[in-house]
């Protein structure tokens, strides 16, 4: 499929697709029955997050570089935590740090796309699960995350789970460059060869435990060199094939 978005199409939230010869509607549901509509009368549609996800599964420390870097042993099974669905927002939405918050870092991440119902899904067929690959940036707060025992208001906020701009395609199992930056400045570089648990093992290990419903999101981890955000920063996501999801920060 080509690059899947949502976009906002004079007032009501559609899938689009971004076609070599230019934008088209989706008609019916991604997930589902759907076909190619009308041409949009725009270039420059005004995106929304390519998904609405029910939850985004995410997964702690996944990157063996970062392992390294924070000088902590590989984990036996992958850190499991959510995110609310209400924390995301699309690329060209703000990040929103609230009032009294202390430090608040972003972290580049793989997002994989569910495309049908998943339980119980052995790694060998996960590739039949999912839709698709996108940006995630889990906007975390630092303090709030060291000092709760669990992660849930540290990246629970609303605004903390920017994703898109599109859900891409393709084959799950490519090594894949996983970059951020701020203000035009690379913090982030690393590839998903890094992975300790691949996305294959990710969806079997998820779905053992939870169903995964259609656009439900599994964010992969960050590699090394996260790092805060202040008002007035831009954050870039940007992945390899997938596309760059583009968030300025702002203060409440
Ligand atoms: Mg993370």
């Amino acid at each position: 499929m080509d690059p899947l978005y949502r976009i906002d199409h004079h007032g009501i939230a559609r899938y689009a697709l971004r076609r070599r010869e230019g934008w088209r509607l989706l008609d019916g549901d991604p997930f589902g029955a759907h076909a190619v509509g009308a041409a949009l009368d725009t270039d420059r549609p005004s995106l929304l997050a390519p998904v609405m996800p029910s939850k985004i599964v995410a997964v702690g420390l996944n990157y063996k570089d970062h392992a390294a870097e924070m000088n902590k042993a590989l984990p036996d099974e992958p850190l499991i935590f959510l995110k609310p669905s209400t924390a995301v927002i699309g690329t060209g939405a703000a990040i929103v740090i609230p009032s009294g918050a202390g430090r608040v870092d972003y972290e580049a991440e793989l997002g994989v796309v569910i495309g049908k119902t998943a339980r119980h899904v052995a790694a060998a067929h996960a590739h039949e699960y999912v839709l698709g690959l996108t940006c995630v940036n889990d906007v975390t707060d630092r303090d709030l995350q060291r000092r709760d025992v669990q992660y849930t208001r540290a990246k629970g906020f609303d605004t903390f789970a920017p994703v898109g701009p599109c859900v891409v395609s393709g084959d799950i199992d490519r090594p894949l460059t996983v970059e951020s930056r701020v203000n035009g400045e690379t913090r982030q570089r690393s590839s998903t060869r890094e992975l300790i648990f691949p996305i294959r093992q990710l969806v079997e290990f998820v779905t053992r435990v939870m169903t995964l419903l259609p656009g439900d999101i599994i964010s992969t981890g960050t590699p090394p060199g996260v790092g805060p955000l202040v008002a007035g920063d831009q954050v870039v996501v940007a992945i390899e094939g997938v596309g760059e999801l583009v968030n300025d920060v702002v203060e409440e």
